[in-house]
């Protein structure tokens, strides 16, 4: 049975990291990578609200600084991958790739293991919300601190299965200097300018360029595209491995 669409929040932290907070109750929520507690405990004390789960997609210290603080404050269960048991504080669930864990009566969290970024990395999916983590990024991915291009193409292929109508999620809003990037890799495609001239405004306005949809991601994301000969003939390469060309286009995308 479909589950209903997650009611979900946003609380800024750091720099640019986005922690997701998803209503798990009429008072509960489950915060997605809480790396800082102040501001995800405001969220919650203006709302009475507490924790009912701590969704951790990584290790990271801007996706877990809050942890103990909010544990302390507010309850809730510490939810991260098993692989990465060693090295996310306080874990209470340990979750394998493909556990459904019920958040609430009507929402569960699909884990799915992406490694790449870092070789623990999962990401969660809730009903038609998909939080990525570091993994999968508007219009680009997370760099490979730990895995292999051929584990982060896999992982992204992964990911490009889901529903097109699938809302995207991600730890941190670089949309818009993914997009320059992606303007400067497919210069010839103009609806780009379009789309980056929709995602200025929305920042202009104080908005965020997150959640879009997932075809949106599937049709543009040089990321999810590494098997297009349109994206291969745009480079002027001529190979046929996608993980070659996966290769390249974040060799490129390092160095922009
Ligand atoms: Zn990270």
């Amino acid at each position: 049975m479909a589950q209903p669409a997650p009611r979900v929040e946003s609380v800024l932290a750091g720099r640019d990291n986005i922690i997701w907070m998803i209503a798990t109750g009429p008072t509960t929520f489950a915060a997605v990578d809480p790396g800082e507690a102040d501001p995800v405990s405001d969220f919650l004390t203006t709302r009475q609200a507490t924790l009912s789960h701590l969704l951790i997609t990584h290790h990271h210290g801007d996706h877990i600084g809050g942890i103990d603080t909010l544990r302390q404050r507010h309850g809730g269960q510490v939810v991260g991958a098993r692989a990465d048991a060693g090295r996310l504080p306080r874990l209470t669930v340990a979750v394998n790739d493909g556990d459904r864990l019920p958040l609430d009566d009507t929402l569960t969290a699909e884990v799915l293991a992406v490694p790449g970024h870092t070789l623990g990395h999962v990401a969660y999916r809730v009903g038609d919300a998909l939080f990525s983590g570091d993994t999968l990024f508007g219009f680009g991915c997370g760099r490979l601190f730990e895995g292999s291009p051929a584990q982060m193409w896999s992982s992204l292929s992964r990911l490009r299965t889901l529903p097109d109508a699938t809302r995207l999620f991600a730890g941190h809003e670089y949309t818009l200097a993914n997009l320059d990037f992606v303007c400067a890799l497919e210069p010839e495609r103009t609806e780009l300018y379009t789309l980056r001239q929709e995602f200025i405004a929305i920042t202009d306005a104080g908005g965020l360029t997150l959640p879009h949809p997932l075809a949106m991601e599937k049709r543009f994301n040089p990321f999810l595209r590494a098997d297009d000969p349109a994206l291969a003939s745009s480079l002027g390469w001529t190979g046929t491995d996608p993980v070659t060309l996966f290769a390249m286009v974040r060799e490129r995308r390092n160095r922009f």
